[in-house]
């Protein structure tokens, strides 16, 4: 289903890696006559490496490492990008457990409380809140209103909307810790099979607009990788460089706007795969003609939630499988 080329490719590619990785160890052996201790390396890398030859007939699109080898993963993490029309809100979901960023605007609450309950969640593990911005938290505070929140990640800031006062409301009743995360911060989530969040951004709470405040997160599965971003600026995208920004899958800043995705941050990040999360026929002109160029010169496939609708990608930690082909469409919001 997708991209038949790409993946023949990078199946060829690992191949040769595999056979690369043998013949390594036989020349090592022939030339040391000690092949226990490395030999025993390369199985494991080989092992690793495997997976990836015998996906060429599936849907699956193969993840390319962005991390050392890590233990195998048993269990399935379900990504969830909603389309909740102009804002933003993801679903990373084991099971009945599930970490939640942003939760879309006013109009999509009821939808996203439905679609948890829908998808077998029970508890939310965490929210994280990338800013204040109406459409990012509203739905949040129906999130919090209908499901038991353990932990609650937010921004440093304090807005002056009704809707920071009803989110910050929420979260004193719920009664769970609030966390304002600082630049580097790591947290691992064991009812989350383990998935790993790092607060790449912001580098601190004090830029003078809001949306530079957001929180910019990484998040690691095994060898799978993404990056979920609010509404950070160019300018401030250049402050979270230098850090391991490196994923598979990107969510693009501030709805694909024109202000954001610069090219220095999508070379730096080099995702096999972006998404955009805007509505369709938004007023704003999201996704922006000049990003929408600067990513195609990426050469990431293309998703977009005011094209596709909510998108969906697993994982077990070693290669993500979409439920629809890439939009790779180009065309800007208007
Ligand atoms: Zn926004």
């Amino acid at each position: 289903m997708i991209n038949a080329h790409r993946l023949r490719k990078l199946s060829r590619n690992n191949l040769r890696i595999v056979y690369g990785l043998i013949l390594i160890v036989l020349l090592s052996a022939l030339f040391r006559g000690q092949p226990t201790a490395d030999t025993t390396e390369a199985t494991t890398l080989a092992t690793l490496a495997a997976p990836t030859t015998t996906q060429s007939t599936t849907a699956a699109v193969t993840v390319t490492p962005t991390t050392p080898s890590t233990p195998s993963h048993n269990e399935t993490v379900v990504v969830h990008f909603l389309d909740v029309g102009q804002g933003h809100a993801t679903v990373f979901q084991v099971g009945e457990h599930a970490l939640i960023i942003d939760g879309g605007p006013r109009d999509a609450s009821s939808f996203v409380v439905a679609y948890l309950k829908k998808m077998g969640v029970v508890t939310v593990d965490a929210i994280i809140a990338t800013h204040y911005d109406s459409d990012h938290i509203y739905g949040l505070v129906g999130v919090l209103n209908a499901f038991p929140v353990l932990s609650v990640y937010d921004a440093n800031y304090r807005a002056d909307t009704k809707v920071f006062t009803s989110f910050k409301t929420a979260v004193s009743a719920e009664k769970c810790p609030e966390f304002t995360p600082a630049q580097g911060d790591r947290i691992a989530f064991a009812d989350l099979a383990d998935l790993e969040v790092t607060f790449v951004g912001p580098r601190d709470y004090y830029y003078d607009e809001e949306n530079d405040n957001s929180l910019a997160i990484r998040l690691d599965y095994g060898q799978a990788s993404y990056l979920i971003m609010g509404d950070t600026s160019s300018d401030t995208e250049q402050d979270m460089l230098g850090q391991n920004l490196d994923v598979d899958i990107l969510l693009a800043s501030h709805h694909g706007s024109n202000g954001s995705n610069s090219p220095d941050f999508l070379s730096a990040t080099s995702p096999a795969h972006i998404v955009i999360s805007c509505g369709a026929d938004n007023s704003y002109g999201h996704p922006g003609e000049y990003a929408l160029k600067r990513i195609q010169k990426t050469e990431s496939e293309l998703f977009r939630t005011d094209l596709q609708g909510t998108l969906v990608c697993q994982t077990d930690g070693n290669q993500i499988n979409w439920n629809q082909s890439p939009a790779n469409d180009f065309t800007p919001g208007d």
